[in-house]
């Protein structure tokens, strides 16, 4: 009995060591890519609803102190959905989960990068249609199953810009009534979900739904399918159309709706 025991202890180890050989090492994979920051500052500028309260970051001290050594210390304030930010399907689902309750396998994943930056900048309306994945996949193949769906609308550029990336510089309800700005179609929100099984879609605009949605079908649709989704991404034209890796780290607001969100995407040296 204890020789079978030996024996087994030593057959364990013999698996472990060999798995430990195997084991790639991470730090050279990683230096075959470089890290991509798809995020944008958080300052008083930065573009939230025409409804919401603007970013606020005001110093609480800042200085030399009674005991003579520098300090600082700020305090800031938010809405859920404004700068680069996550919606959690609890925004648009009754009873959708909350930015705590997502797995963090949902905030990683391959991304895919579908170009319509020449469609939006005859469109600042348009809609990215089925149509556009379907050529995407003529050129890259069938969407992978759980792929993160990062639309390039080119309205990145216009970030500091507030009038052309929103298409307004008003606030309140007479701001919202003026947005112009491209987003996601509804059908294909819908196609995606149900037909290739996506994990998250993200958009370099504020919205998913484009600018001048009454009914915001496109999040409905999403959030009530368990999706979730990034906005006013940044530097999106930097991305290859497949072989990124998406971190997004999400603030974990319990119960929240959206956070703001830290989005990085790791790009292959020699992904096409
Ligand atoms: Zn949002």
């Amino acid at each position: 009995m204890n020789t079978m025991k030996n024996l087994t202890i030593i057959f364990i180890l013999i698996i472990a060591t060999s798995c430990n050989q195997k084991q790639p090492d991470i730090s050279k994979i990683l230096a075959q890519g470089t890290w991509v920051d798809l995020t944008w500052d958080f300052e008083e500028s930065t573009v939230y609803w025409p409804t919401n309260v603007p970013f606020k970051h005001d110093t609480v001290f800042f200085g030399i102190n009674d005991n003579g050594y520098f300090y600082s210390s700020f305090k800031y304030s938010a809405e859920e959905h404004g700068g680069t930010h996550f919606d959690a399907p609890l925004h648009f689902a009754q009873g959708g989960r909350s930015i705590e309750q997502i797995n963090v396998d949902e905030l990683t994943g391959a991304a895919i990068v579908v170009d319509v930056t020449a469609k939006s900048a005859q469109n600042p309306d348009y809609l990215v249609t089925i149509d556009d994945f379907i050529l995407w996949e003529k050129a890259n193949g069938q969407i992978p199953e759980q792929s993160i769906i990062l639309l390039n609308t080119g309205f990145g550029k216009y970030w500091q810009d507030h009038l052309q990336y929103t298409g307004t510089l008003k606030s309140g309800v007479e701001g919202v009534e003026e947005l112009h700005f491209p987003g996601l179609d509804p059908e294909a929100a819908n196609w995606l979900v149900s037909e290739r099984k996506i994990k998250a879609v993200g958009i370099d605009t504020p919205s998913i739904d484009f600018g001048q949605s009454k009914d915001f079908r496109t999040h409905r649709c999403l959030c009530s399918n368990n999706i979730t989704a990034y906005e006013n991404i940044a530097n999106l034209e930097k991305l290859p159309a497949k072989g990124a890796y998406i971190v997004a780290a999400p603030m974990k607001i319990k119960g929240g709706s959206g956070s703001p969100l830290r989005l990085l995407a790791w790009v292959p040296t020699l992904a096409e």
